[in-house]
């Protein structure tokens, strides 16, 4: 019988989430769905010199708001809780001291100031196999002293003894088989003189407790397998481990290394998911749902960063995601980010999505200017609106005329092009509006025709005054839509309004 697909999605709470943190989640999520399987998040917070307030919450929040739901995580608890590493510390303490007992690993009861003085003697210290035999640890010690140091309470860290010169190989789900020289590694910290694992130490331990079965991490993990795959091998046997899965870097617009934080200040474009504030200097960095992404649009792009089906479709929602996901269809090279296709996935979301389910986001956006108006007729404008519009903050600009009238009037774009007959085409508008009909577009548009043509006029020399008239400027959609929409009354007093200013 195949293994349960468990998978683990395990940020260390140490800022915003960044998209590709996002994607790890997402690919993780998918896999897990897709084979019925469990999808765990586990908070990796060993480093509590890391720690950010507020971060924790924050991966939550995002995982929320992206529609991906865990099954296991701290906050909902499960068969292996604790999910979170800080309140595991008691447990891995024994894993360091089983690997010192069968000789994988020895105490370094180096000082912080004596490695910082090695480090100022020789560039590019390592503690690894060429220097570990000139530090103090118990290789260097021996039984007796080590025992001696231990029972007088000296600070100690546990470090791994990386064999010399061993071909460490895995199977990479994405990259196929992986090789690595262990020499090239160094004797790692695994627990540090605080009693807490290392994350090396953590992620190996808790994969191996809470049944890992897939683990899915982005391409700057791929360095660290070596060191993953020996722990595994000393101390759980091979055969549990998870299958590795590192996924490709999402890149620089230019294709020149990771995306990061700063590109997004620098070209003007979200690289979190939500809105970030750093709760040391208060910085707000941007996200994507506050720029006015729907999380639709973001997994969708998130998705496509790296992966296809195989076909030419582009937009997927989450459950066709689920259903067509494939390892095989990852790539392997790296995925550059393009905003322009990050706003365009939105904007073919927005077009996709009812009215209905896009009204409360719009509203958010609007704030007070819905009060006192019906939730059909806010969709009525949404639906008006919505081709035009990329992100749900463009809802505020292409909508706001039709809540009230415009403050600001471009008069200059008609002034220069007016006459009497066309005030006196407007006035007999008005009257005919005044009739207490409700008019559809069509039937606006017929009667506007029918009295331009009765005042020799043509209709296209009048259409740029009704939407200055109604709208304040050059833009929108349909004049005639927008009138039937606003209504008889609205519509004949911005007429009104803006014939008492030419
Ligand atoms: N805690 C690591 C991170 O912050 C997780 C790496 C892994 O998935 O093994 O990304």
């Amino acid at each position: 019988m195949n293994k349960k697909v468990r998978v683990r999605f395990a940020p260390s709470p140490t800022g915003g989430l960044h998209l590709g943190g996002v994607r790890t989640a997402l690919f993780n999520y998918l896999f897990a769905k897709k084979n019925n399987g469990s999808f765990i998040i586990r908070i990796e917070d060993t480093d509590q010199t890391r720690f950010v307030e507020g971060a924790e919450k924050y991966i939550y929040d995002t995982l929320d708001w992206c529609g991906l739901k865990p099954d296991e995580s701290p906050l909902l608890g499960g068969e292996f809780a604790p999910y979170k590493q800080s309140e595991r510390k008691s447990l891995y303490k024994q894993y360091a001291e089983q690997l010192v007992n069968k000789g994988y690993a020895y105490y370094a009861f180096d000082t912080p100031e004596e490695l910082e003085q090695k480090r100022k003697s020789f560039s590019n210290f390592q503690y690894n196999q060429h220097t570990r035999m000139s530090m103090k640890n118990s290789l260097v010690l021996g039984k007796e002293e080590t025992e001696k140091l231990l029972a007088n309470n000296t600070p100690y860290v546990i470090r791994i003894k990386m064999p010399e010169n061993e071909e460490i190989i895995f199977t990479d789900m994405i990259r196929g088989e992986v090789h690595f020289n262990s020499s090239l590694v160094d004797d790692k910290v695994l627990l540090k003189a605080d009693a807490m694992p290392t994350y090396h130490l953590a992620v190996v331990v808790d994969d191996y407790l809470m049944k890992i079965s897939h683990s899915f991490r982005g391409e700057e993990w791929l360095p660290s397998a070596p060191i993953h795959i020996l722990l595994w091998k000393y101390l759980f046997g091979l055969e549990n481990m998870p299958q590795w899965a590192h996924l490709p870097l999402i890149l620089k617009p230019d294709g020149n290394g990771k995306l990061s934080k700063r590109d997004g200040e620098r070209l003007g474009f979200p690289v979190f998911a939500m809105d970030w504030k750093d709760p040391k200097t208060n910085e707000i960095t941007i996200g994507f749902k506050e720029r006015g992404f729907l999380p639709e649009a973001f997994i969708n792009m998130l998705a496509l960063l790296g992966w296809n089906d195989g076909t030419e479709q582009e937009i997927f929602s989450l459950s066709e995601l689920i259903e067509k996901f494939s390892i095989e269809r990852i790539h392997k090279a790296g995925a550059k980010f393009d905003y322009e296709k990050a706003k365009w996935y939105n904007h073919e979301w927005i077009k996709k999505l009812s009215a209905e389910s896009l009204r409360n986001k719009v509203k958010n956006i609007l704030q007070n200017t819905t009060n006192g108006f019906s939730d059909e007729y806010i969709d009525e404008v949404i639906n008006l609106v919505k081709d035009r519009c990329t992100l749900i903050s463009d809802f505020k600009q292409q909508t706001s005329f039709l809540f009230k009238a415009p403050e600001n009037i471009a008069i200059s774009a008609i002034q220069p092009k007016w006459n009497e007959q066309k005030k006196f085409f407007f006035i007999e508008l008005i009257n005919q509006l005044d009739k207490e009909i409700i008019w559809s577009a069509a039937e606006l548009e017929n009667l506007f025709k029918e009295l331009a043509s009765a005042n020799q006029l043509k209709p296209g020399e009048l259409m740029l005054p009704l939407r200055i008239m109604l709208v304040g400027d050059k833009f929108g959609p349909g004049v005639f839509d927008i009138a039937s929409l606003i209504g008889n009354k609205e519509t004949i007093s911005r007429i009104k309004y803006v014939l008492s200013l030419l």
